[in-house]
């Protein structure tokens, strides 16, 4: 990755540093990585828009965990096993063009609605196959 300049002294780098963060979300604990950046110059901390966007993905994680929906990572392994890209993949089950990349990266959660149609259409073939057929698109 490409050595940022401190905004602040603007003569030091910015190192990516991480701490374990304690969270809660509906009443569950659980711990998460928090990134920042330190510069090695004036040894100032800040989280630069990587370290914010990492933060949030992490948290929408670990909600995902906690209310027992598929990771961003299992609804990727589903959609390659389905052989569909990403914008194929919305077509099927809608949410919006954009929806399966921000799904896969954890930047948002998926509903409760879209959690359970992805797990039928895992377990159920014909689910999976009237779905395609619904969205009126050949794949
Ligand atoms: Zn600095």
């Amino acid at each position: 990755m490409k050595k940022q300049l401190c905004p602040i002294c603007e003569s030091g780098f910015l190192h990516s540093e991480y701490e374990l963060t304690e969270v809660e979300h509906q009443g569950i604990k659980g711990t998460i990585k928090s990134y920042y950046s330190v510069c090695d110059g004036c040894g100032c901390e800040q989280a630069n828009a990587t370290d914010a966007r990492q933060n949030k993905r992490a948290m929408i994680a670990f909600k995902k965990q906690v209310q027992g929906l598929l990771t961003g990572a299992e609804v990727r392994k589903l959609r390659k096993q389905w052989q569909l890209n990403q914008r194929e993949a919305a077509r099927v089950f809608g949410g919006g063009p954009v929806a399966f990349s921000k799904y896969e990266a954890d930047d948002v959660m998926q509903s409760d609605a879209m959690d359970k149609l992805l797990r039928l259409a895992a377990e159920i073939p014909a689910v999976m196959e009237r779905l395609k057929s619904l969205s009126g698109q050949a794949f």
